[in-house]
């Protein structure tokens, strides 16, 4: 009986011991497990971007623009890790890193993450070919930035008028214009199907309609830039409507604001100036502008660099488009329609056009300004990246 007892005591004290051993390395797991889940998304440490190398297109690029296909694709915490989550179809996600058949990609909140090079088509890099009359428009890579998005509404119009619907449609147009081949009259400023200019290379939307919530999701700051970076675009064009005017105007109000960090934004933003007053002019409107019109740029008084993220962050030619002013009754009425979202479009297109295939200065830019007030923004802390249904 003792003997059984003691025997029976020994089995109960090595069952416990055994339990604390499991009990130990579960622990463990769940918090290597929770170290993983946490070190995913707080991971946003980019590579540093290559400098631009003009040489021929290689195979495999190191960066460039990841397009999400029918049906999403998998993120992965690594290459022979995980799969965690299955993005939205329609996405464009930029990769300035890859590992063999694996891109490492920037959501659109900013985080980074795997993909399979077989899930997803790849938008090569441009080739950073010199502007000029011999640019070879076919072989252009532009990014377009519709402005805010999702909780974001940018601004909003007397009778409701969401500044984030509006310049999601206006570049969509101008996707649509680049996408085919045209003619244009630079004296009416009409661009129409034919054959003097190609199709473009390749456009990118930040925020595309063919993507989640029919294009209408949060895109951080950073990933717009890493965008046009990822891309080595030829232009980065965000497309903005303006509000609280300071003036009443005689011409529409419109403010092309360059990145200082790139040279030839400020000569993209003086022609995209002058094709807007050629498009947006022959409109009838109590027009109302800012306390200066045309290209502009802003520094944040504190660096001397430029205030706003998206060019602060430039790494190609960059402007902030702000059309006319969405607060006004008369303009917002002209942002309603079609056809005033089209020529706001087609002057888009042309400045492009003429900024690559020209030596044209543009109109002369405002000196850069100290901005001393705060523009506010929505607070990037909630950003969901959406889920394939
Ligand atoms: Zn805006």
């Amino acid at each position: 009986m003792q003997m059984l007892l003691n025997n029976r005591g020994r089995i109960i004290l090595i069952v416990i011991a055994l339990a604390a051993v499991v009990a130990t390395i579960a622990g463990a797991a769940a918090l290597m497990g929770v170290r993983e889940a946490e070190a995913e998304p707080s991971a946003p440490t980019l590579a540093p971007t290559p400098a631009p190398t003009p040489v021929a297109k290689v195979e495999l690029p190191a960066t460039g623009v990841a397009r999400i296909p029918d049906g999403g694709a998998d993120l992965w915490l690594g290459p022979d890790r995980d799969p965690y989550f299955r993005i939205h179809e329609g996405m464009a996600l930029p990769f300035l890193h890859r590992s063999d058949d694996w891109l490492l990609v920037t959501t659109n909140c900013n985080d980074t993450a795997w993909v399979r090079e077989e899930d997803v088509t790849v938008v090569a890099a441009g080739e950073n070919q010199p502007v000029g009359p011999e640019f070879d428009v076919s072989q252009a890579v532009i990014v377009l930035d519709p402005g805010h998005g999702a909780r974001d509404w940018g601004g909003v119009g007397p009778t409701g008028l969401a500044e984030k619907a509006v310049n999601l449609d206006i570049a969509d147009r101008v996707r649509q214009l680049m996408e085919a081949p045209r003619d244009v009259d630079w004296n009416s400023g009409s661009v129409a199907p034919g054959n003097s200019v190609p199709s473009f290379g390749d456009v990118v939307l930040t925020r595309d309609v063919v993507g989640p919530n029919e294009g209408d999701f949060e895109a951080n700051l950073g990933f717009r830039s890493t965008m046009a970076t990822a891309a080595r675009a030829d232009a980065l064009i965000s497309i903005h409507n303006n509000t609280v005017p300071r003036v009443d105007s005689d011409i529409p109000g419109s403010e092309v604001f360059y990145s200082t960090a790139v040279e030839d934004s400020e000569r993209l933003a003086g022609i995209i100036y002058e094709e807007l007053l050629l498009s947006l002019s022959p409109f009838d409107a109590d027009w109302t502008g800012g306390e200066l019109l045309g290209a502009r740029a802003r520094l944040d008084p504190d660096t001397g660099e430029d205030y706003y993220g998206l060019l602060r962050r430039a790494t190609v030619p960059s402007v902030i488009v702000e059309g006319v002013y969405i607060s006004e009754p008369d303009e917002e009425a002209l942002l309603a329609s079609g056809e005033f979202r089209q020529a706001y479009a087609e002057a888009i297109y042309r400045g492009v056009l003429r900024f690559l295939t020209s030596t044209d200065v543009g109109a002369e830019p405002n000196r850069p300004e100290y901005f001393l007030y705060d523009a506010g923004t929505v607070s990037g802390d909630v950003c969901t990246v959406p889920a394939q249904p």
